[in-house]
C-alpha cells in the first residue's frame, strides 16, 4: 500500500516523508509501487490454469495494465491478451466450460493482439500433430489463428527440460548503442511445443539447432522453430515470464501500441 505521497502514473513511489509516533517511516522500510498510465494497453492474461501470474507481473513490469480474465465479460475493453503456459487441454476445457472459447475465436478474428507461451502457443496454433483424446474419443481444440501446426512436449517430458540462449527477431528496439548487437532471449523449456511447419504469412523468430536440444529431440538433425509471430499473434514454445526476460513482452506492449 502506498503511504506517502502519491507518484504520479509510471513513477515509482515511496513512503519518504510519512511519520509515525514522531518517526520517519521511510527510515524503517521503502515501499516501491509502479502505477502505469491510464492509458498503458490494457493486457488481459488468461487466468484459468497455468502460470497467468507470472505473466501479470511481467505485463506490469513492462508498463501494461494486466487484469486476469476467467470469463467472457473480463476480455470488454482488453487491448491484448496473453495466454499463459500451463496445460493446453485443461486451458481448452475450462476456456468451453467459462464460455470463453467462442469469444476469444472472435477477438483473435477481429485481430485482437494475443501472445501465447508454451500451452498458449498451442491454444493459437491452427493444427495439433499430436491432440490429447477426451474420454469421448473427442481431441483437444485450439483457438487457432496462426497457420501453423504444433507437436506437444516435442523436446521431451519434465526431466527433459532445459535452458538455452536463442537469437530472437524483432527485438532490434533493445540493441545496444555503439554497435552492440541484440542479446539472445534466455529461453526456459518445460514440456514445450516445437512448430512442425508454418504457412505463409508466419515470421518465425527464432530456431533451435539440433546441439541446442536434449538429444531426445535430435533424431533428424532439424533446426526446430520456437517463435512465431503472425499479424498481431505472438508465439514462443519457451516462458519468458520466468527468468526475468522481458523484451518478448516489451515486444508485445509495442505490437499492441502498433509499433512493431
Ligand atoms: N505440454 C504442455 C501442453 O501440452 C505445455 C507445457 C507448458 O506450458 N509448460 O499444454
Amino acid at each position: 500500500m502506498l503511504l506517502g505521497g502519491r507518484p504520479s502514473p509510471g513513477e515509482r513511489g515511496n513512503v519518504a516523508g510519512v511519520t509515525r509516533g514522531g518517526r520517519d517511516v521511510a527510515a524503517d522500510y521503502t515501499v516501491k509501487v509502479r502505477i502505469p498510465p491510464s492509458d498503458a494497453p490494457l493486457v488481459g492474461v488468461l487466468a484459468l490454469q497455468g502460470d497467468f501470474r507470472e505473466h501479470l507481473k511481467a505485463v506490469h513490469e513492462v508498463g501494461g495494465r494486466a487484469v486476469p480474465v476467467r470469463r467472457p465479460a473480463e476480455l470488454a475493453g482488453v487491448d491484448g491478451l496473453v495466454i499463459p503456459g500451463g496445460e493446453s487441454t485443461a486451458i481448452d476445457k475450462l476456456a468451453r466450460a467459462f464460455g470463453l472459447s467462442e469469444p476469444l475465436r472472435e477477438l483473435i478474428a477481429d485481430g485482437l493482439p494475443v501472445y501465447g507461451s508454451c500451452a498458449g502457443m498451442i491454444l493459437l496454433a491452427d493444427r495439433i500433430e499430436d491432440p490429447t483424446l477426451d474420454l469421448g474419443g473427442n481431441p483437444q481444440q485450439t483457438f487457432g489463428g496462426i497457420d501453423m501446426t504444433v507437436r506437444r512436449n516435442a523436446f521431451g517430458r519434465q526431466r527433459e527440460s532445459f535452458e538455452v540462449d536463442v537469437d530472437f527477431g524483432g527485438l532490434e528496439f533493445s540493441a545496444g548503442r555503439d554497435g552492440d548487437g541484440v542479446a539472445p532471449v534466455h529461453a526456459v523449456f518445460i514440456r514445450g511445443p516445437w512448430v512442425e511447419s508454418v504457412g505463409e504469412g508466419v515470421e518465425v523468430l527464432a530456431q533451435l539447432h539440433p546441439d541446442e536440444m536434449p538429444s531426445a529431440a535430435t533424431l533428424d538433425s532439424r533446426a526446430r522453430i520456437v517463435a512465431v509471430r503472425s499479424g498481431n499473434l505472438l508465439a514462443t514454445s519457451f516462458h519468458p515470464e520466468v527468468t526475468g526476460e522481458l523484451r518478448v513482452h516489451e515486444l508485445f506492449i509495442r505490437m499492441i501500441k502498433g509499433e512493431a
